[in-house]
């Protein structure tokens, strides 16, 4: 049984009096048992954030970080960093990371091994353009970045410290939400990949998470699809009142 994983990316939103209020709320929620439940804000709410949910056993991760523990490289925060600011986690490969600021699966992955090394636990982001899955593209290219991001590790590792979002690009920030067959068919792929890569044992252990307009009105469908194992939530976790929502769906999936 794997543990369903809810995940908030609150990218570049939300000011101080918003993540004080959030985090105070969500603290003090009485969340279902079984439920893992991530806050990924921009870095410079990273450490009040961090402090404001100690204790609460809600993950507190960075939206991505630099590979190298200190450098030139200006307006960046280094894997050291996001750790000294309280984290337990970083995503990496976000589509937007992707696309719009140029992350290569080799930037990606030099990002998951620097803080798999540092002791941060990955949420390794996955997913093809609309114009690759028009071109009957998505397998491989999912299956590609998968390969290019987990390719050599150990498997219990994997299992462990490092979960898949797949995100469809064309889902992500749209309102067009992949349907629960077109998401499965992807999860059970990944699945099956793992599997081949890593042995049976360690594919049935990972989570493997949907992203791309997950709202409280289709979180349960997509939930109670077998391969699905929980969500990376952009709009909707920008609200405490439909956050909290998905983790009370997110409590009744398993
Ligand atoms: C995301 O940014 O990872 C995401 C899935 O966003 P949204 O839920 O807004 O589509």
């Amino acid at each position: 049984m794997r543990t369903p994983y809810l995940a908030g990316n609150w990218k570049m939103h939300l000011g101080r009096a918003e993540v004080d209020a959030f985090c105070a709320a969500l603290a003090g929620m009485q969340r279902p048992d079984g439920v893992r439940v991530g806050i990924f804000p921009t870095d410079v709410w990273l450490e009040r954030t961090s402090r404001a949910l100690a204790g609460s056993e809600v993950v507190v991760g960075a939206q991505t970080c630099r590979p190298e523990h200190k450098g030139a490289f200006t307006g960046e925060t280094s894997v050291t960093q996001v750790q000294d600011a309280g984290a337990s986690a970083v995503i990496v490969g976000h589509s937007e990371r992707r696309h719009v600021l140029g992350e290569t699966d080799a930037d990606v992955r030099a990002r998951l091994d620097a803080a798999l090394a540092a002791g941060l636990d990955v949420l390794l982001c996955v997913g093809e353009t609309l114009e690759q899955r028009e071109a009957n593209q998505t397998d491989a290219v999912v299956l590609g970045q998968l390969t290019a991001g987990t390719e050599g590790l150990d498997g219990a590792l994997l299992s462990e410290r490092v979960s898949i979002a797949y995100e469809p690009v064309w889902a992500i920030g749209t309102g067009k939400v992949a349907t629960p067959d077109q998401a499965q068919a992807v999860h059970a792929s990944i699945r099956a990949h793992l599997a081949q890569g890593f042995g049976a044992p360690a594919a049935e252990r990972s989570c493997i998470q949907y992203g791309g307009s997950v709202k409280p009105g289709n979180v349960s469908e997509l939930l109670a699809c077998p391969d699905i194992d929980g969500a990376l939530v952009g709009g909707a976790s920008l609200t405490f009142d439909s956050f909290a929502a998905l983790i009370v769906a997110a409590g009744g999936s398993h």
